[in-house]
């Protein structure tokens, strides 16, 4: 029992008396028996963390991956050009939370980029992506890796937003949190435009959207919700 709430590390010798740590335990609420199933059988897997804008995700995605270096993991993370909110060689958090990342341009592109001795691999911003980064995904955990998509599973319309549908459908486990609407104080499952725009991508952040729950939420742009 005591074991499903630690961490272990697995070590593997990989010759002149190095070690290299294999995949680690996570929390019961990361679905551990199943991930340490994958990882006796010699196999990757697939995480995706989804949910509106402020929900959470890059945090969520940021302590995974500082989990995995913390158990010397070797850990490689990209996130589309098209995200420059913050600085282009990281990915950042609404909080302020950061994690160094390889900007690229497409999916293919982390097939180029990956080395063959990494064991995690952080995807930000999946819903950029163009429908190859299923594959990729696929191919990659295949290869024994364990891959993390996070990104927004609807567009500013409340539509599935790109590759998102496909990478849930092929993950082997999904995480979908959620923001608080800044409307009611409901749960927020939806990303609401607060500027006029009829783009797809409208890059943005507080300034172009704020988090909506269903019953708040209007599927175009609507005014910023003003706090008194
Ligand atoms: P995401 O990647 O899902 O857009 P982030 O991880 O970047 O989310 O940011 C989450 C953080 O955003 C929260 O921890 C909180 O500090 C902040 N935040 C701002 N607005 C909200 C909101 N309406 N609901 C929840 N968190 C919010
Ligand atoms: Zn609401």
């Amino acid at each position: 029992m005591l074991r499903a709430n630690l961490a272990f590390l697995h070590f593997v010798h990989i010759g002149k008396g190095k070690k290299k740590a294999l995949m680690v335990d996570e929390f019961a609420f990361d679905n551990t028996e199943e991930r340490r199933k994958n990882r006796l059988n010699g196999t990757g897997w697939h995480e995706v963390i989804v949910g509106s804008m402020f929900s959470g995700k890059s945090e969520e995605l940021i302590r995974r991956l500082n989990r995995a270096r913390i158990a010397r993991q070797k850990v490689q993370v990209f996130k589309p050009i098209i995200d420059s909110r913050y600085s282009v060689q990281e990915i950042a958090s609404h909080s302020g939370q950061k994690h160094d990342s390889k900007p690229i341009s497409t999916a293919a592109e982390i097939m180029s980029e990956i080395a063959a001795d990494t064991q995690v691999v952080g995807i930000d911003e999946g819903q950029f992506f163009d429908p190859e980064i299923v594959v990729v995904a696929n191919e990659l955990a295949n290869r024994g890796m364990r891959v993390i998509v996070a990104g927004l599973d609807q567009d500013y319309t409340g539509t599935p937003f790109g590759p998102m549908p496909h990478l849930l459908s092929i993950a082997e486990f999904i995480t979908k949190i959620h923001a608080i609407c800044v409307k009611c104080g409901q749960t927020a499952n939806y990303t609401q435009r607060t500027v006029e725009s009829d783009a797809l991508v409208e890059v943005g952040a507080s300034d172009k959207y704020e988090a909506r729950c269903r019953k708040c939420f209007v599927p175009h742009a609507d005014s910023p919700t003003l706090h008194p």
